[in-house]
């Protein structure tokens, strides 16, 4: 569904990323793992077309998007959850959810409000908050929120970027069992997390980057026991 071919970012004399390859299947949740500054972040603005140079090939349902706009993309059913949420804190819960869908004609009325409608059931705490201002919700459900709103364009695959930064465990064990929910309900994800362990143990594979490398890359339940992962990010 989403190929990254011989992928290589700069910001300026900075290697963000080198030659880095990256496949996603369809139904699969892939994991792209690795600390601080390794280049995940790099990785997924790529995709999205957000970095301002970049070589390589990006390929998403066969079509060639390197060079596509943004919104284009997006609207090609690849919806990009960023780090840091970037919630609308004085718009309603209801209202952050509509303005994910601002800018795609091909949502009819109805569409969005069966759209509004699944992300309700996904996501009841958002429902019972439908009406409150998204800055007075907690990191948590502003995490959810910011999900939920990547799902308004009904996308055929999601990328989050670090849902699970800065949350209380219970609530990032919650987070990624709504990814696996989000994965029945027929969608492809791209995580990218500096949490390792949950990462790993929910995708069906993942990708170890350091420094803009890809230094490992395999069955999710492989990485979790392999010897260099455990070492450098299950902190064994
Ligand atoms: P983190 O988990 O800390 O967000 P990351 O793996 O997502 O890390 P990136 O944000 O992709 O890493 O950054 C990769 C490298 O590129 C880092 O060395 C970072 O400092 C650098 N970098 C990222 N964005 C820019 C930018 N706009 N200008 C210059 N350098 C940048």
């Amino acid at each position: 569904m989403l190929k990254i071919e011989n992928l290589s970012v700069n910001y300026g004399y900075i290697n963000a990323l080198t030659n880095i390859n990256i496949e996603v299947k369809q139904g699969e949740i892939v994991t792209l793992i690795g600390g601080n500054g390794a280049g995940k972040s790099t990785t997924l603005m790529a995709i999205s077309n957000l970095n301002e140079k970049l070589e390589g090939k990006i390929t998403f349902k066969e079509q060639d998007i390197t060079k596509m706009a943004p919104d284009k993309i997006v609207k090609m059913g690849l919806s990009h959850v960023p780090e840091g949420r970037k919630i609308f804190p004085a718009l309603t819960v209801y209202e952050n959810l509509i303005a994910g869908t601002i800018g795609n004609p091909k949502l009819s009325r109805d569409k969005i409000k069966q759209l509004i409608e699944e992300n309700y059931v996904l996501f009841p705490r958002l429902k019972e908050r439908w009406s409150q201002g998204g800055g007075s919700l907690s990191g948590g459900e502003q995490q959810m929120l910011a999900i939920a709103r990547g799902l308004m364009m009904d996308p055929d695959i999601i990328m989050l970027d670090e849902p699970s930064l800065g949350l209380a465990p219970i609530i990032v064990e919650e987070i990624f069992e709504l990814i696996l929910k989000i994965r029945e309900k027929g969608k492809t994800v791209l995580l990218i997390e500096q949490n390792a362990s949950m990462a790993l143990s929910i995708a069906d594979r993942g990708y170890v980057l350091e420094t803009g490398n890809i230094i490992l890359q395999g069955k999710g339940k492989d990485l979790l026991v392999d010897p260099e992962v455990k070492k450098a990010y299950l902190g064994a």
